[in-house]
């Protein structure tokens, strides 16, 4: 395909993001209908066509569980990719609207997205950076793909500055700085398998009930904290503390007086709804999360309500040292993953009941 912006008809939006926002749009020359993602670049023209050329990468990528690529084209301010249109879209928009997804289905999600991370890191040495479940998509023939990796250095770099408020993905080493490795992508498959499961994010409500016995302080790596919009840093400093960039830890869970529990309690609500940005009160709650994620015990699947061999795979996903968690490749001959496997839960039926 040779791709430019004049030969798109856009059909529907399917939705916005932190980079840029994305279309169902019919290419009108071949008649193909794909997803077109547009993304604002504020970057100088050969730093454009370097990122044109990183993404070309993604044209050798072949797998069935992975989105994909048609193409990409400068639209000037804009980049715009183009990918396979996946029709029931992506898996948080399908909880949303569904409600917490069956276990067994989530097994054939786990399975799908770690042959994607497999095939991309075995034969790419590309690690995917973004594993979440608005970037795991469904089809109505029900077939489960990852799209959105990292592929472009520069890109990753030009979107960064604009990156805020998502970040809550990320594994513990990440948060601390430490450099990406596929493990860290396993750790982002965990959280996101349970928020698939439970149909909410885990670590929020409900998930500050229970007792927690860290008492390290987070530290946040430069990066992090760089990654941080000014929002952030702002709300911090009339926190009165200028030096260290890091809000007073304020313990989640813990507080002895019942009366404080409770205030405590409606005021963690109000800070976790929503994971969107919604102005100061809400981006000390990131802050708050990233110290969480560092501190405090990896979140689970809620004992007895799952498969025992279900609830050890999240676990293994959730080990807090990348030196104790396993890669995508080892986790493929989990227990579990080779149950989902041989599982003949039926996604063709389950996609045509939303
Ligand atoms: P973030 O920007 O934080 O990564 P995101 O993944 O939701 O968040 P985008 O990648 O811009 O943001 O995607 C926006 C939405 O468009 C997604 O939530 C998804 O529902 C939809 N979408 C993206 N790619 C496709 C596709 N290939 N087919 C169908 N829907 C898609
Ligand atoms: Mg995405």
């Amino acid at each position: 395909y040779d791709l430019k912006n004049e030969d798109f008809r856009d059909i529907q939006d399917l939705g916005q993001g932190n980079g840029g926002s994305v279309k169902k749009a019919e290419h009108i020359p071949t008649g193909t209908f794909m997803a077109k993602k547009t993304v604002l670049i504020d970057a100088k023209p050969n730093v454009r066509k370097q990122i044109l050329r990183e993404l070309q990468i993604m044209h050798e990528c072949h797998s069935k569980y992975i989105i994909s690529f048609y193409g990409a084209f400068l639209a000037d301010p804009n980049i715009c990719i183009c990918m396979e249109f996946a029709d029931k879209g992506s898996l948080d928009g399908i909880y949303k609207k569904i409600g917490a997804i069956d276990i067994d289905i989530v097994g054939k999600i786990a399975l799908a997205v770690l042959e994607g991370l497999t095939y991309l890191y075995d034969v790419h040495r590309i690690i995917h950076r973004d594993i979440k479940p608005s970037n795991i998509l469904f089809n109505s023939k029900g077939e489960i793909k990852i799209c959105d990796f990292g592929v472009s250095g520069e890109l990753i770099n030009s979107i960064a500055d604009t990156f805020v408020g998502t970040s809550t993905y990320m594994s513990p080493e990440r948060i601390q700085g430490a450099q990406y490795s596929v493990k860290s992508d396993v750790w982002s498959l965990g959280i996101s398998l349970i928020e698939l499961a439970l149909g909410r994010f885990p670590f929020s409500d409900s998930d500050s009930d229970h007792e927690s016995d860290s008492d390290l302080e987070a530290t946040l790596s430069p990066s992090t904290i760089a990654a941080l919009s000014l929002n952030d840093l702002h709300v911090v400093s009339e926190e009165g503390d200028d030096q260290v960039p890091l809000p007073p830890r304020r313990p989640l869970k813990r507080n002895k007086d019942p009366a404080a529990t409770a205030k405590d309690k409606k005021k963690d609500k109000r800070r976790s709804k929503g994971v969107s940005l919604q102005g100061g009160g809400m981006t000390m709650s990131i802050l708050e999360l990233l110290q969480h994620i560092v501190n405090e015990p990896a979140p689970r699947l809620t004992e007895g309500r799952y498969p025992k061999v279900a609830e050890a795979f999240i676990d293994a996903c959730l080990m807090k040292k990348p030196e104790d968690r396993q890669t995508p490749k080892e986790l493929l001959e989990h227990d579990w993953i080779k149950e989902s496997r041989e599982s003949t839960v039926d996604l063709v039926a389950w996609a045509s009941t939303f």
